[in-house]
């Protein structure tokens, strides 16, 4: 019945990308340097905490989508209006009565984490970035209240409350965490897919580890940081 609802799609996209092997990085070998971490390494830490979970108090889903970097464009991309989709699936499986009104109302109150990178602090590069607001490496999972560029242009931006909530709930977890921008105003700016979810009313934020060299062929992440957002994402599926 289920397979009946919609006929499934199946994509495939051959890619080359740089054939350097992950490394350790450091002297106390305490960070990783690898291409594509961003969001390789929030994909990673989403899938291991939903791995982990065997039931939730909560309906928890992990979403993977395609295609962030350019934009969330395509029909697999944040953009196209799968989610709609999927609610109305889950909604049609649990109850008779589907109408817009439910699908709109179980969309608006949900909640949801983006898993995404921030730019962590390079000391290289200082000047684009603000010591006081900016994540650092090693400094746990990072939650990006608002993302943009030119100051909020085209941002999500999370309502306190919600960052509060998502504050609370690391602390009773013992998740180390910090908060972070994207670099200096005018010189830094960035977005995720998170603003596509906001849209229909659904509390979201971002949160996921710093990174270094972001959107170069070598990344470089903090494995403790990695540790830190994979906690963080498994309390937020087991929150109640
Ligand atoms: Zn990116």
């Amino acid at each position: 019945m289920q397979e009946k609802l919609r006929q499934t799609k199946k994509y495939a996209e051959f890619e080359a990308v740089p054939a350097i092997k992950a490394k350790d990085i450091g002297f106390d070998r305490s960070m990783i340097g690898a291409y594509g971490q961003d969001d390789r390494i929030c994909a990673f830490a989403e899938l291991k905490a939903f791995l982990k979970i065997t039931n939730s108090y909560k309906t928890a889903v992990g979403f993977f989508f395609d295609k962030e970097e350019i934009g969330s464009e395509g029909n697999s991309g944040a953009k196209s209006k799968f989610l709609e989709s999927f609610f109305s699936d889950i909604i049609s499986l649990n109850s008779k009565s589907f109408n817009e009104k439910i699908l709109r109302d179980s969309i608006m109150n949900s909640m949801a984490l983006s898993a995404d990178v921030n730019a962590a602090i390079d000391p290289n590069f200082k000047d684009v970035y603000e010591k006081m607001n900016g994540a650092k490496l090693g400094h746990g999972i990072c939650i990006t209240k608002f993302t943009g560029a030119r100051g909020k242009s085209g941002a999500s931006d999370a309502s306190a409350e919600f960052v509060g909530m998502i504050r609370k709930l690391f602390n009773e977890n013992n998740i180390v965490w910090q908060t972070g921008e994207l670099g200096k105003v005018d010189q830094g700016g960035g977005g995720t897919i998170a603003k596509y979810f906001a849209e229909y009313g659904m509390d979201i934020l971002d949160c996921g580890p710093g990174i270094l060299s972001m959107h170069s062929p070598f990344e470089i992440s903090s494995k403790a940081d990695v540790y830190m957002t994979y906690k963080g994402y498994l309390s937020f599926i087991k929150f109640r």
